[in-house]
């Protein structure tokens, strides 16, 4: 196959050298890489990596070569002859005109098509014009103008070269390229120019306008596509790096309800992410993704928690049934919920339905009557501690005799009970705790913790007790 590979170039050779010959502007020649067989560093990139795959592309059989070539389009053709030299003299080679040609006609036969390639070009030369968004003169800058009367695209850092000319005379008999308000012509124009009558010089210069907002018309779409193109990518790199991070792609669009919402950080730019870009926009889109995440099971453990909380409220009145204490001193259904194991089984499962047993609710009410007698106990005045420290406060009967005074009105501890005059500091719960208080309706459990526990402000809270009156 090497020696195929050799003879292939040598042919090769010769026919570029005749191109070369052909070519009746030296000043494009010279701005026009693509038809030469000197690939420049620049241009070669487009094929990083891929070299070994790239070489053995030219061991090919021609025809099938040819046959895979016919469907690119023009800018993959140009890239793919910056390759390497093989592939540059396959591709550029007389026999290899049709393929561009069919290419072009693909293009034309477009929604928006260019113009047609002007005389002066070959198909090569108008591809790498129309599509390769450097500079022609340096293969550089990327920050270009463009001139369809001087089919180039040149770098600002050029513009102010030795190429070009800043004046203001000439205005209408030179193709002119401008930038930041200045008017640019090239040299070699005028210098051509002085050499030909007014006349001519007007007739070449509309010669060279034909096709023009064609032109702009086409590079105005295919720049938006570019600019498409490049968001497509962002939001690609975007999406690897959220992966990166624990993020599935499939995880967010199924959040988002079957896509990505319109305000998501940064993600509908169209423009290539960059690294600066990337960390300014993370910790955004990261706040905004937990966020959304938090919203959704928030959701999803409240479509079912009305249910799940009248299940434990069921097992809760059975467990009730069973007790001989006076009801009032029994605790709320509020009141044990929040305890686990109830508390996970209601407050954080997406469950439609729960199962709970009487065993924990009578652990647990027992506990909390435990602790509630406690603190009232703790409340009392010393005379009244000592006086019940050797009888049985907690088993529920000195406790119903406590009185307490509300504004100058005596009130019985159940009363106090019933009318929910111990309250909880809500400024003071733990978030987790808060969202279970909203989402109970009243009334609220009182005994999150001692610490927390207050009485109500109508409360003026002097103690005593029936036996005294
Ligand atoms: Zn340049």
């Amino acid at each position: 196959m090497k020696t195929t590979t050799l003879r292939r170039s040598k042919r090769i050779k010769e026919s570029l050298e005749s191109q070369q010959v052909k070519k009746s502007d030296a000043k494009l020649a010279k701005t026009t890489p693509a038809s030469n067989s000197q690939i420049s560093e620049s241009q070669s990139k487009y094929a990083a990596g891929n070299q070994a795959y790239l070489q053995q592309m030219t061991e090919i059989p021609l025809d099938t070569l040819h046959e895979i070539l016919r469907h690119l389009d023009p800018m993959d053709l140009l890239n793919l002859s910056w390759a390497n030299k093989n592939l540059n003299a396959l591709i550029m080679e007389r026999s290899a005109r049709y393929i561009w040609k069919e290419s072009f006609e693909r293009l034309y036969a477009s929604d928006i098509p260019p113009p047609q390639c002007p005389e002066e070009l070959n198909l090569a030369q108008y591809a790498r014009f129309l599509f390769h968004m450097t500079c022609m003169v340096c293969n550089k800058g990327t920050s270009n103008k463009v001139s369809w009367r001087m089919r180039l695209r040149v770098c600002l850092k050029c513009l102010d070269g030795h190429l070009f000319a800043r004046t203001n005379d000439f205005k209408h008999e030179y193709p002119t390229i401008s930038a930041h308000y200045v008017t640019y012509y090239l040299v070699a124009d005028m210098q051509n120019g002085t050499q030909k009558s007014f006349d001519e010089r007007i007739t070449s210069l509309a010669r060279r306008a034909e096709g023009e907002t064609v032109f702009q018309a086409w590079e105005k779409r295919h720049l938006e596509d570019l600019k498409d193109l490049a968001g497509v990518d962002r939001q690609n790199a975007i999406l690897a790096k959220l992966e990166d991070l624990g993020w599935k792609e499939s995880e967010i669009i199924e959040m988002y309800g079957g896509g990505f919402p319109a305000d998501l950080a940064g993600f509908w730019v169209r423009r290539k992410l960059t690294d600066a870009d990337w960390r300014k926009i993370r910790p955004k889109i990261l706040s905004q993704l937990k966020a959304k995440r938090k919203q959704v099971i928030e959701k999803k453990i409240r479509m079912h928690f009305p249910n799940r909380l009248q299940k434990f409220r069921e097992k809760f009145d059975e467990w009730t049934k069973t007790q001989t204490m006076s009801p009032i001193l029994l605790p709320h259904p509020h009141d044990i919920v929040v305890m686990e194991p109830f508390r996970s089984i209601v407050f954080d499962s997406y469950a439609e339905t729960a199962e709970f047993k009487l065993d924990d609710i009578d652990r647990l009410a027992k506990e909390w009557i435990e602790s509630r007698n406690k603190f009232i106990f703790s409340l009392l005045p010393i005379h009244l501690q000592e006086r019940y420290r050797t009888t049985d406060f907690l088993s529920g009967e000195p406790l119903s005799r406590l009185v307490f005074f509300k504004r100058g009105n005596r009130l019985r501890l159940r009363k106090l009970l019933e009318g929910q005059y111990f309250y909880c500091k809500r400024s003071d719960l733990q978030p987790a705790d808060h969202q279970i208080f909203q989402m109970l309706p009243d009334p609220s459990p009182w005994n999150w913790s001692k610490e927390l526990v207050e009485f109500g402000y109508e409360f003026t809270g002097v103690f005593g007790s029936t036996d005294h009156w």
